[in-house]
């Protein structure tokens, strides 16, 4: 479903990814683990277009991201993003917050888009709350409301980027546990997360960046238990 192939970014002299290869096949669930500066985020951002690569390929979904040709307005309606904050709008409500992309991007009816509101609030465990507002909210349902706004757009990938670490622990858990529930429903999610408990139950792919690289990958006992490389051990014990 996504295909990176050697792909280099720097920002002016900083080489942040460094000739990165990846595959993600429909259903997977990869994390990418790593020290803070690896590149994970960047890689996030080149494979829904935020970010300009400077030579390689990146393919999602069946579009090459990094070809001038390609919309990525389009693109990105089937590779929702979630960021560490959440940035709804606080002016309008959890409903409005959902069904305004829809509505205006996808241009559908507001009859409709007010039942996938209704859904994905579901999904998330929120529906109480469609007429709320932002600030009426804790910060883990403000995120699970996020999520939500991204799945109502019916992506055939998620990209998560460390959607839990501005929260407090008590909250983490509800969040983890909608990913948990996406993933057995088959969505293709792609997260950056310090939740290493999670990685390793969830995920089917982790992968540790390292100076901009893939510096190992692999099946998530594998990854915590035999590392390969001795940076990789060192940041395993750093994190548990
Ligand atoms: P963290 O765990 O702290 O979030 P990360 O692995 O996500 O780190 P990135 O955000 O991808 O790391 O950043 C990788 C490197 O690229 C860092 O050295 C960062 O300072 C640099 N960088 C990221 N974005 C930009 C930018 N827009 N302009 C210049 N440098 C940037
Ligand atoms: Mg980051």
């Amino acid at each position: 479903l996504i295909r990176i192939e050697n792909v280099h970014k720097s920002f002016g002299d900083l080489a942040v990814l460094n000739g990165v290869s990846l595959d993600i096949e429909e259903g997977e669930i990869v994390t990418i683990i790593g020290r803070s500066g690896s590149g994970k985020s960047t890689l996030l951002r080149c494979i829904n277009g935020l970010e300009k690569v400077q030579s390689g390929e990146i393919w999602a979904d069946g579009v090459q991201v990094n070809d001038p040709a390609t919309n990525l307005r389009l693109l990105r309606q089937r590779l929702g993003i979630v960021f560490q904050s959440y940035n709804l709008f606080p002016h309008l409500t959890v409903e409005r917050n959902i069904t305004l992309a829809p509505q205006v991007v996808q241009k559908r009816a507001a009859a409709d888009v007010r039942q996938v509101a209704v859904d994905v609030l579901r999904q998330v465990g929120l529906e109480s709350k469609i007429d709320a507002y932002p600030i009426q909210l804790s910060g883990g349902q403000q995120q699970r409301v996020a999520i939500a706004r991204s799945l109502a757009m019916a992506p055939k990938v998620m990209l998560l980027d460390e959607i839990t670490s501005a929260l407090d622990p008590e909250l983490i858990g509800d969040v983890l546990k909608v990913l948990e529930d996406l993933a057995r429903q088959g969505m293709t999610m792609v997260l950056v997360t310090h939740e290493m408990g999670f990685a390793r139950r969830v995920s089917s792919q982790v992968v540790f960046m390292h100076e901009g690289r893939v510096w190992e990958s692999g099946p998530p006992d594998r990854i915590f238990t035999k590392p390969e490389t001795p940076e990789l051990a060192t940041f395993i014990q750093s994190v548990l």
